[in-house]
């Protein structure tokens, strides 16, 4: 028998699984932006998923004494005790969340929280209920972990938000996790604490975890308020693994920082899981992640927020002012999401426009605005702006595409 092995180098087989996840979108976008950026194009980036601030100089500044204390060794799987603590303190302070530590394990930010929650909870076979938008890390998540998305096609007319009857009857009996992600990206919407309830009441009775993204937590507007999933009851309680993590709130999307919150077994699981693939979170920067919390500068973080709250408010303004675009106001996260769909079918100087990606890469190439499309967070009617760039670069964007548009 002739061994396949023996015959000498081939090119390197890519697995399956690796075959099969696409590229993030977002990073598309940024990378045609650059490009065009380093022949010297001005280009107006509405594309970012990160905050426009600088981390705090106390949060640096810990992070600089840790070094030089020696904080440069592995610590424990979960992350050091002190932090554990101080994350389930915060929970229980500002959300409500009775977790022993224990119950936290911080990850290498909130993107491998959720890639590890998945793997630690879903089997090939499951399914996991995703409403329509979604963050476009979820799909492939899930499928990453063998499990099937199902995805909800959500009714803009609601803000896009799940109803307690689409969920009731998209549950079925391989239905395993059910993902809410609020304040939401890319939809900018906010679920109300009604509105979870509601949700909450379908799950009673159920085997479904709720996987409940919780990011964005503190970037929320107008009469918006914020509950975590897991406080609206025991039940809630004893079903979600909440999300959280250190890049918006803190602007420290550069220091991978996010943790989860959860019954014990799950965040044990986790654990054993993260001791093969990553281990703790760098040393220093978990002490960092202290002080953020511990030496929390609230006043700083809500101006950030009444500074977000007056972009979004002028973006959609100005979004519902261009004809043939419609855009709900922001509620939270830093994102307006348009339905751009009446353009469709348009001929804009020789590009056609039939889709979101169509719109983007023809308003990239011609007027020099980066946003991102809606295709990959499941809504193509519309395209996702982030304003997490200043008022001037708002106004200037914004006027050209209301030029664009109006050809
Ligand atoms: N969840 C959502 C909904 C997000 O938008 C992001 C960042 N784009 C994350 C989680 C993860 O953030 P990080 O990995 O930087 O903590």
């Amino acid at each position: 028998m002739k061994n396949e092995n023996l015959k000498g180098a081939k090119e390197m087989k890519i697995s399956k699984r690796a075959q099969a996840v696409p590229a993030s979108a977002t990073i598309a976008v940024n990378s045609r932006a650059k490009e065009l950026e380093a022949q010297g194009v001005d280009v107006i980036r509405f594309a970012a998923g990160e905050p426009d601030f600088d981390t705090p100089d106390y949060i640096k500044d810990a992070a600089v004494e840790a070094l030089k204390a020696g904080k440069t060794k592995y610590t424990a799987t979960p992350g050091v005790i002190e932090l554990r603590t101080a994350i389930a303190d915060k929970l229980q302070k500002e959300n409500g969340l009775r977790y022993t530590p224990e119950q936290v394990i911080v990850n290498i930010g909130g993107k491998h929280s959720v890639y590890e929650s998945m793997q630690a909870v879903l089997d090939p076979g499951n399914e996991v209920i995703l409403p329509i938008p979604y963050w476009v890390t979820y799909p492939e998540t899930i499928k990453l972990a063998g499990a099937t998305p199902k995805i909800i096609q959500t009714d803009k007319n609601n803000s896009y938000k799940i109803t307690p009857s689409q969920l009731k009857e998209a549950i079925t009996e391989k239905t395993a996790m059910l993902v809410i992600n609020s304040p939401n990206n890319p939809g900018g919407f906010t679920y109300t604490p009604e509105e979870l309830a509601g949700l909450a009441k379908v799950l009673e009775g159920t085997n479904v975890c709720v996987l409940s993204d919780e990011i964005y937590e503190k970037f929320i507007y107008g009469d918006t308020r914020f509950v975590s999933f897991a406080s609206l009851s025991k039940d809630s309680y004893n079903r979600t693994l909440t999300i959280n993590g250190f890049s918006k709130t803190f602007s420290m999307t550069g220091w991978r920082l996010g943790y989860t919150a959860g019954p014990v077994e799950v965040i044990k699981a986790m654990a054993r899981l993260q001791s093969h693939m990553t281990q703790n979170a760098v040393a220093f920067a978990q002490e960092a992640a202290i002080a953020a919390l511990c030496d929390s500068d609230d006043e700083a973080i809500e101006n950030i927020r009444i500074e977000f709250e007056r972009r979004g408010k002028y973006m959609a303004q100005r979004l519902n002012n261009i004809e043939g675009v419609a855009c709900p106001e922001p509620t939270g996260a830093f994102y307006c999401f348009p339905d751009v769909s009446s353009h469709y079918g348009r001929n804009i100087n020789g590009a056609r426009i039939n889709a979101s990606c169509d719109f983007a890469k023809a308003l990239l190439e011609q007027a020099n605005v980066a946003l991102v499309p809606g295709e990959p967070f499941g809504c193509d009617n519309n395209v996702r702006l982030s304003f997490a760039c200043s008022l001037e670069q708002i106004t200037k964007g914004l006027d050209r595409l209301e030029k664009w548009l109006s050809q």
